[in-house]
């Protein structure tokens, strides 16, 4: 989910605003916290049984988009291992972050040639023209610690929307373009990719229209995506 033009990096130079954050806040992990207990006490409000109320938690809250991760980071840690075993370069690669699947170098992390791991999250480097990421980093060669910055904000972004939140409202509009960010060289200004660099720490600049539009509609989606379900619920208690 990347891309650069002349344009944009003449807009960026011009920016006021730089993002400094490189993790979610204690204030944005409590809000989590508080959203998936809300969610559980209206699950239990609304009489839905144990299986569905599972499901729904696992697509919409932190929590199923937490655990999405965490079993993905530790299913490819696992892989990487066993393919050590045969490829030196995948030995080299992972030699270089100490096996550290925390690492916090993003330079060491760029070096890589086949598999690293960036802040708990696992990066893979096929020959690709753009680099995306979902649970994983897919991160096209040459690319720059801005880019791995911003692709590891998508995962935070997972991980705090929820899965099918985060597929609706970003894995979408992010490869289709949607809005006219792109047109205007600006495409990192859209809100679903401006929050990506302020949770990925990416050192672009926003303007702050856009970082509180990219709040605002990180929020939006939090409420607006599941709201469907409740909405079913209730219609057809009445
Ligand atoms: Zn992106």
């Amino acid at each position: 989910m990347k891309r650069s033009s002349k344009l944009e990096n003449e807009l960026n130079k011009n920016r006021i605003r730089r993002s400094t954050r490189t993790a979610p806040s204690l204030v944005t992990i409590a809000a989590a916290v508080l959203f998936t207990a809300a969610f559980v006490l209206l699950l239990i409000l609304f009489g839905f049984p144990v299986w569905l109320s599972a499901l729904l938690l696992i697509l919409f809250t932190p929590a199923g988009g937490t655990l999405l991760q965490v079993s993905v980071s530790l299913f490819c840690f696992t892989g990487v291992a066993v393919a050590s075993i045969r490829s030196k370069r995948v030995r080299r690669d992972m030699k270089r972050i100490k096996w550290n699947p925390f690492n916090r170098d993003a330079v060491k992390a760029i070096a890589s040639e086949v598999v690293t791991f960036y802040k708990g999250v696992p990066v893979f480097r096929p020959k690709i023209g753009r680099s995306g990421s979902f649970s994983l980093i897919l991160l096209a060669p040459g690319e720059s610690i801005v880019s791995l910055d911003h692709e590891r904000g998508h995962n935070t972004q997972l991980m705090l929307m929820g899965i099918a939140t985060y597929c609706i409202a970003v894995a979408i509009p992010s490869p289709a373009e949607l809005g006219n960010w792109s047109e205007r060289g600006n495409y990192y200004g859209a809100p679903w990719e401006s929050i990506a660099d302020i949770y990925g720490g990416a050192s672009r600049t926003h303007v702050k229209k856009e970082s509180v539009n990219a709040v605002f509609y990180f929020a939006a989606g939090l409420f607006i995506v599941p709201s469907v379900f409740w909405w079913v619920r209730w219609k057809r208690k009445k």
